[in-house]
């Protein structure tokens, strides 16, 4: 059978693949302890079921809208970053998309030229790399340390620019390792962006989830000039529980919304409109929800942290926001006898039940990611049927 190239070449999101083989070994019988997700734990708050239900019942989700979503949602989508960032953007440079994930898909597709290059700091999050090869464009990726805090700094950026650098890619909260920029390392990034005449996508998807005293900062909200060379990506699966629910949104220039509308128009035509119903409740509704849940988070991780940190040979940052743990395994592979750790992560799932997703999935070769947005029962056994894993081969 002949298929393209392009998705020949394409690898499936390692984390939904992770996930789904942990779900054929339960549908066995086996009783999987499951640390891959990538979704808070907790049902969709039930003010904005309500809302969708209502708009099922009066019969406003009946209809297509227009391709870039809903008025109302926008308004409310700018209502919410003025509160949350004090910045103020205009209906026509908002956009809504099924999930912050498709958003980026547009995005990539709107903005990159064949060989067009896009710097995106390692590890990163699974489906950066693939949805820019789907857009012809080049992944330049750019390295960072453990010793900084898996930081990439302006003079790592300086080295990876060339004149074909389009897009640099921002993830804080980042998606494996909690990182949080700081105001003023984001300023620093922001003015090189600015000066190099590179977009920044800012994809904010954790914003909300930060613990510990420490603060999120929006990279628009540092200058004029940066805001105007960012595209804000965010969205309400991660804050609001409502991964399901598909709504994801973009701020930027309107001249870049225009553009993305006629990807959307030829795509998917738009959001499902019962799902941009329930979003415009969970922006504009009472937001004590979120906080109650970014809670659960911060106490489980300080909880279980100490027990992660006892893993034999495991060395881990603290991570500041989202709700994954980054683990650097090289010593414990080496304490085990492994050289590569995907086969580590298989066997972990096939001996000792437990599954987490192989750092190859993040651009790095030495650590697992493992996600606590699960119950603390989970977490504990995890972590005990780990340590018995590694006993069982040192
Ligand atoms: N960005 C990051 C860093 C993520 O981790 C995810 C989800 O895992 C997304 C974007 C996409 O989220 P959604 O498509 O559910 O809005």
């Amino acid at each position: 059978m002949g298929f393209s190239k392009k998705v020949k070449n394409l690898k499936e999101s390692a984390t939904l693949q992770a996930a789904a083989k942990a779900k054929a070994l339960k549908n066995k019988g086996v009783d999987v302890l499951n640390l891959t997700i990538g979704e808070p734990d907790f049902s969709t708050p039930k003010s904005i079921q309500q809302a969708a239900i209502k708009s099922i019942e009066d019969g406003s989700s009946s209809f297509y809208t227009p391709a870039t979503g809903l008025i109302e949602l926008k308004k409310a989508i700018i209502e919410r970053t003025r509160i949350d960032y004090g910045v103020e953007y205009q209906t026509n440079e908002v956009f809504i998309g099924n999930g912050a994930k498709y958003v980026l898909y547009a995005l990539f597709q709107t903005l990159l030229n064949p060989g067009d290059e896009v710097i995106i700091p390692t590890p990163y999050w699974v489906s950066y790399s693939a949805q820019v090869e789907l857009a012809d464009g080049k992944n330049v990726f750019v390295e960072t340390t453990q010793e900084n805090h898996y930081r990439v700094t302006v003079e790592e950026l300086e080295k990876a620019r060339t004149d074909k650098t389009r897009i640099l890619i921002l993830n804080t909260p980042s998606n494996p390792t909690g990182t949080v920029y700081t105001a003023k390392e984001l300023l620093e990034i922001g003015n090189w962006a600015v000066s190099n005449n590179i977009y920044i996508i800012a994809d904010d998807i954790y914003a909300k989830l930060v613990y510990n005293g420490n603060v999120f900062t929006s990279i628009v909200s540092l200058s004029d000039a940066i805001k105007k060379q960012t595209i804000v990506v965010n969205g309400v699966s991660k804050a609001y529980a409502m991964t399901g629910w598909r709504i994801g949104y973009a701020l930027c220039q309107s001249e870049i919304v225009s553009q993305v509308s006629k990807v959307i128009s030829q795509s998917t035509s738009n959001p499902a409109t019962v799902s941009q119903y329930a979003a415009i409740e969970a922006l504009s509704g009472n937001q004590d929800i979120v906080e109650s849940m970014r809670q659960t988070f911060e106490q489980r991780l300080n909880d279980i942290f100490p027990l992660i940190q006892a893993i034999p040979g495991v060395k881990v940052e603290k991570p500041q926001g989202a709700f994954y743990l980054y683990l650097n395994i090289k010593d414990t592979m080496a304490m085990c006898g492994y050289d590569n750790v995907t086969n580590w992560v298989n066997d972990l799932l096939e001996e000792a039940h437990v599954a987490v997703v192989t750092g190859e999935a993040f651009g790095t070769s030495h650590h697992v990611r493992i996600s606590y947005a699960t119950d603390m029962d989970t977490l504990t056994q995890a972590i005990s049927q780990i340590n018995k894993f590694i006993d069982s081969k040192r």
